[in-house]
């Protein structure tokens, strides 16, 4: 019989840290422990079974579908901490909100909002969390995703910069025409 959450939870519980992990032991049942938020969590093999993993709490961890797509799928159990570990962000419910941030700086080639700052703007809304729930209305979830995916995150963050640069008089920057996104050896 595969092994339940609870086991899973229970074996990694007397042998991780979870003070640089995302989610405390005690929630680690109902919370993906890579992005922390409260998902159906899937048992996720830290060696696939194609590479000899076995379905055994040693091997398992407990991951929402999309944090799962995106987990190593190594023969080296050793990643897959690490992974976890150098991923995870310190609060609850903010790790898909960050990578649509990240989304941002990759589309438009800067940090969001940092026009404002620079144009001496610290806090150029006090209602954006009003005007950010207008944006929630130009957006879906893609079926069977759960939540919006990041890119989505990064053009409501886009929309919302313009609506406040227009609000300012701010103009915001062209993004750059090309990115240069290539590995270290031209791959
Ligand atoms: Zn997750």
């Amino acid at each position: 019989m595969p092994p339940t959450a609870k086991q899973v939870v229970a074996h990694w519980s007397d042998r991780e840290d979870e003070s640089s992990l995302a989610v405390d032991w005690e929630e680690a049942h109902e919370r993906c422990r890579r992005c922390a938020y409260r998902a159906r969590l899937e048992k996720c093999h830290i060696v696939p079974a194609s590479l000899g993993g076995t379905a055994t709490p040693d091997n398992l961890v407990l991951l929402c579908s999309r944090c799962h797509r995106e987990a190593p799928n190594h023969s080296n159990l050793q990643y897959m901490w690490q992974w976890l570990r150098a991923t995870c962000v310190p609060l609850y419910d903010t790790y898909w909100t960050v990578r649509g941030w990240e989304e941002f700086e990759v589309m438009f080639g800067r940090k969001p909002f940092a026009t404002f700052a620079d144009a001496g703007e610290d806090s150029p809304a006090s209602d954006y969390r009003s005007l950010l729930a207008a944006e929630f209305d130009q957006t879906i979830i893609h079926f069977g995703e759960g939540r919006r995916n990041p890119a989505t995150i990064a053009c409501m963050i886009a929309e919302l910069e313009q609506k406040l640069a227009t609000r300012l008089g701010i103009t915001l920057p062209d993004p750059p025409a090309t990115r240069a996104r290539t590995g270290p050896w031209g791959i």
